[in-house]
């Protein structure tokens, strides 16, 4: 289907890139064949063309969610008071029954495609999980409602292949012989099967649905992959062009496997192993060093900074100062929906614009409602590796816009509607989204995606499904007193940082 051009006019255009990106100007955006091809007044216009009115409205780029994992999206508002270590057992269920069925897992991703969009995400990376499947099939259902959702997605299959005790400190001392044995889970994937797997999904996924699906490469964490598994990785993100996408120091408990099983950091690891360069993408960088800090700068490394997660799973608070000092280009990502309970962008630059100042009174050190504008929009298009393609409106780019009613609560009185969007939006204001220049909601309606059926559909499959996942939550309770134990090792040992407030 040829797309058409629009013409969304007069609105007060936040770029975030480019020269004039850090404050609103009043001006016409055409639209032609889903990109961004003229911004101005008085713009040469083709012969047909459909108008949006911008007058009274703003427009900014659609935001990223540089980090996320779809197969948490049923298990919001479940969890509360558990560290990373604990809440694992429970939201990913080392013993679990079968995988959640292909119907289940259609209408799981493209609820999180739904919710994304009407709260002005139009850019997601999945870092999917699919417990040890990586079934290229079952990675086609994940691309397929994405794309059929209009959203723009950056998917990967996370990797992990050394076992869980093997990659926890203290694992094998504080767990006993039978529930050691209870956490293998079969021979682990290799680098070559893992590799193939990547090829034949590069193959049939990436640059499809008009260019907005894409495939990533993520092991899990240094940590959970052998080096041969990250070096392959590494490849395969070098000959795509990719990101290298993995959870960096999450925690205290990793700060220590790290000394424990490399006598290094792990980003001293990865250093050391030759997987460090500009496609490496980091989630949550939290107990990282100075050290690690100056590395990934030199290194062109980006790190995505996840607030509410971290908040919720007590992680501690990410040097996110410091990395934007060493250069480091930061996007947000919600993470899972079990561990930040929505899929609001507008959440994250709130939260990121006001904990960081629990480190101090000096303000300089703090976060401004730019720099968090500028991570939820062109930082997390870079850590996707997709800073070419959107998180700003600038000519060239694909047109992933939202448009804002500035009559709206949150946005009026004025006063600065940079800070009132840091501060003050939640999505409320929110009228119009496209992506790649298709119209996905507008009017309060999501218009690629029957919402009330979807919903309908839910509402029969699911409470079988969370029952079920329930059950092996109760399953996983055996595990808890030893991962507690491992917490409270580790808490007392030096790692050469701390980051609790
Ligand atoms: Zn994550």
């Amino acid at each position: 289907m040829p797309l058409s051009a629009t013409l969304i006019r007069g609105a007060e255009v936040l770029a975030v890139g480019g020269p004039q990106g850090r404050s609103p100007v009043r001006a016409d955006v055409l639209v032609q064949h889903g990109k961004i091809t003229a911004i101005g007044d008085n713009l040469a216009l083709p012969d047909a063309y459909d108008l949006i009115e911008g007058r009274g409205k703003l427009l900014m780029p659609g935001l990223v969610n540089a980090h996320t994992h779809s197969s948490e999206t049923f298990f919001k508002g479940r969890y509360e008071r558990m560290p990373l270590e604990l809440w694992l057992l429970y939201a990913y269920t080392y013993l679990s029954g079968s995988a959640i069925g292909d119907r289940l897992l259609y209408l799981r991703t493209q609820l999180l495609a739904m919710q994304s969009l009407k709260n002005g995400v139009t850019t997601l990376c999945d870092d999917f999980f699919d417990p040890m499947a990586h079934s290229i099939d079952r990675l086609g259902i994940v691309f397929k409602a994405y794309a059929d959702a209009g959203i723009r997605a950056n998917v990967s299959s996370a990797v992990l292949n050394t076992p869980v005790l093997d990659a926890t400190p203290f694992g094998h001392e504080v767990f006993p012989e039978h529930l050691c044995a209870q956490l293998k889970f079969g021979a682990p994937t290799t680098a070559a099967e893992y590799t193939a797997y990547c090829r034949e999904a590069f193959r049939r996924f990436h640059g499809q649905a008009e260019g907005r699906m894409r495939f990533a490469i993520t092991p899990s964490a240094p940590q959970r992959c052998t080096t041969d598994m990250l070096q392959a990785c590494h490849a395969l993100a070098v000959q795509h062009g990719v990101p290298l996408h993995t959870h960096l120091l999450e925690t205290q408990v990793q700060a220590v496997a790290g000394q424990m099983f490399y006598g290094k950091t792990l980003l001293a690891h990865m250093h050391d192993i030759g997987v460090l360069d500009q496609h490496a993408t980091f989630a949550h960088a939290i107990w990282i060093t100075d050290a690690d800090i100056a590395r990934m700068g030199d290194a062109a490394c980006s790190v995505v900074h996840n607030p509410l997660s971290n908040l919720k799973l007590g992680s501690g608070l990410a040097p996110v100062r410091k990395l934007l000092d060493a250069g480091v280009a930061i996007g947000l990502g919600t993470d899972g929906l079990s561990s930040n309970d929505s899929a609001r962008v507008f959440d994250l630059m709130r939260f990121a614009a006001l904990m960081h100042n629990v480190n101090g009174t000096d303000p300089a050190q703090w976060l401004g409602a730019f720099e968090v504008l500028k991570m939820a929009t062109l930082g997390g298009a870079r850590t996707a590796m997709l800073d070419d393609a959107t998180g700003s409106i600038e000519v060239g780019k694909a047109a992933d816009l939202v448009l804002l009613d500035l009559a709206n609560d949150n946005l009026r009185p004025r006063n600065d509607l940079v800070k009132q969007l840091a501060y003050c939006e939640n999505g409320n204001a929110i009228e119009l989204v496209m992506v790649g220049g298709h119209i996905v909601f507008c009017d309060g309606q999501l218009t690629t995606v029957r919402e009330h059926e979807v919903w309908a559909e839910l509402d029969e499959l699911l409470p079988a499904y969370l029952e079920e996942h329930g059950r092996w939550e109760v399953a996983n309770q055996v595990f808890e007193p030893y991962f507690a134990e491992v917490i409270r090792r580790c808490k007392d040992i030096d790692v050469g940082v701390r980051r609790y407030a």
